[in-house]
């Protein structure tokens, strides 16, 4: 487009000339053409990780041209604010997804409804809902969220995730492709996307990653053909007819969950189980798995 380029001059020009003294002290970056976080976080000697907590950032790869951006102190998890007239700490607390009380507590203030003009207060830049360290990340391992991130997931392929269980009580992702591949005379072999062992032919909530995850290849879990190409299949090793699934199994599903229905834009409804998409068809992933707990632990 031949007007482009004239448009990204003025976004770059108009957002310079904005006032950044709103928080005193606190430096910023104005993102240009052709720079990404880690570009950023670089040049300006901070971790990329801290400029997307500090500014609340849900698509890291999704920077616009022109977007002014908080660049946090060094090592600090706070920023510092000058209390303006008309502020109020609810208001601030709001402003920065924090809460009232965690601004009380850490700025020593006895009266919320006292704070002053002029006044430097705190702003936690962690701990809190919105700036906090997503839970996946406290759930998965840095190498195997890296490993996810690597993977390029077609928009608006997904629309929902399944879970399964293996039925046996011993098992590995690698057994279960044998089987799928020499057994069922599956082409592309394991038919699940992910599959979560239980310290029984795999590691205790190891999460395997299939080839068809990462070739975003449809699944081969579910009876209809339509069904496999929407939804994303998640194996435990386990038959949860006789025991429960490992608290580590859980918990691995919990994260792996939690970064799927976030990447690939699925509502958090639309994590099911085989017996509930199939119904009157199997009993899998059986009567010890509830799908209940993980839907409250997905909205915790
Ligand atoms: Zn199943």
């Amino acid at each position: 487009m031949m007007s482009r380029p004239a448009v990204i001059v003025i976004l770059i020009l108009g957002c310079a000339l904005l006032p950044m003294n709103d928080l005193q002290g606190t430096r910023y970056h104005i993102v240009r053409k052709g720079e990404n976080l880690s570009y950023i976080a670089i040049k300006n000697g901070v971790s990329r990780e801290a400029i997307i907590r500090a500014n609340d950032i849900r698509n890291p790869n999704l920077i616009r041209i022109g977007k002014k951006l908080i660049i946090p102190e060094k090592g600090s998890n706070y920023l510092n604010y000058v209390v303006r007239k008309g502020d109020s700490l609810g208001e601030i607390a709001t402003h920065y997804r924090t809460t009232i009380s965690k601004l009380s507590q850490l700025n020593n203030l006895r009266d919320a409804n006292s704070i002053r003009i002029g006044q430097k207060l705190k702003i936690p830049l962690t701990g809190s809902s919105g700036t906090s360290k997503p839970r996946e990340e406290s759930l998965l391992s840095t190498s195997l969220l890296k490993e996810l991130k690597n993977i390029r997931v077609k928009n608006a392929r997904w629309k929902g995730i399944v879970i399964h269980h293996s039925a046996t009580t011993v098992g590995s992702a690698k057994g279960l492709d044998r089987y799928h591949k020499e057994q069922r005379k599956m082409q592309n072999g394991l038919a699940y996307h992910f599959v979560i062992g239980n310290g029984k032919g795999m590691r205790d909530g190891e999460i395997y990653i299939g080839n068809r995850w990462k070739n975003q290849l449809d699944g081969g879990h579910l009876k209809l053909e339509k069904w496999n190409k929407e939804n994303i299949g998640i194996c435990l090793i386990g038959n949860f007819q006789i025991h429960h699934p490992s608290q580590r199994q859980i918990n691995s599903l919990e994260g792996l969950v939690r970064h799927l229905i976030k990447h690939c834009d699925i509502p958090s409804s639309e994590v099911t189980t085989h017996r509930l998409k199939h119904k009157n068809h199997t009993v899998c992933p059986g009567k010890h798995f509830s799908l209940k707990s993980l839907q409250s632990r997905l909205a915790r």
